[in-house]
């Protein structure tokens, strides 16, 4: 678990809760996002699992077997991959992205469906709630930037320019990339950052 994953609040049976989830009566609702949180994280560049912050730089995200698949078929063609359908979907870093896509059900369980605004289909958001179930295979996708609109109902994020590409067809697949990757930050904070000290 990275460092500042493990220092977020738990719930009742000890799952670290992400920074985007609501929760109602003490209990996280880790099917939703929360808008307020989502927003704060888009304004300041939080990654929407640890709620620290994202460095300049590429920024990742879980995505599920459509996208997982188009952006295969684009790179395999040798063209650039470039979705300007706004996702609800905010990013994180890398090890938080790795780690999620392995523990969070409704981004690693095939057929797991979100439960964002899916009662609110339009025209903006039919699409992501069409592809919000997941299939066999997705991806940890990292981006070489995003771009954000904070609405009155919900924040949207666009993804540009597609820098690494981990497809799964399982989630555990990714532990050794994640073993590696909280490696390789231990080694370069020579310890740790503020951003994964416990508070
Ligand atoms: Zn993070």
């Amino acid at each position: 678990m990275p460092p500042s994953v493990e220092a977020r609040p738990r719930d009742s049976r000890g799952y670290p809760v992400p920074a985007i989830t609501p929760w109602e009566d003490e209990t996280p609702r880790f099917a939703l996002t929360d808008y307020e949180r989502s927003a704060e994280c888009a304004r300041n560049r939080l990654c929407s699992v640890c709620n620290t912050l994202m460095p300049k730089g590429p920024v990742w995200r879980v995505v599920g077997a459509a996208e997982s698949a188009a952006i295969r078929d684009t790179l395999d063609a040798g063209r650039p991959y470039r979705n300007l359908a706004p996702t609800l979907e905010a990013p994180g870093h890398r090890a938080c992205m790795l780690y999620a896509s392995m523990v969070c059900p409704y981004l690693a369980r095939p057929n797991a469906r979100r439960g964002t605004s899916a009662e609110t289909p339009d025209d903006m958001t039919a699409h992501v709630v069409r592809g919000a179930v997941r299939g066999e295979l997705g991806a940890v996708v990292g981006f070489g930037d995003y771009e954000f609109a904070v609405t009155r109902s919900q924040v949207l994020f666009r993804f540009l320019d597609v820098v690494e590409f981990l497809p799964h067809d399982t989630a555990d697949e990714h532990l050794p990339a994640l073993r590696a990757e909280l490696a390789r930050a231990a080694g370069r904070s020579g310890g740790r950052q503020d951003g994964g000290q416990p508070r």
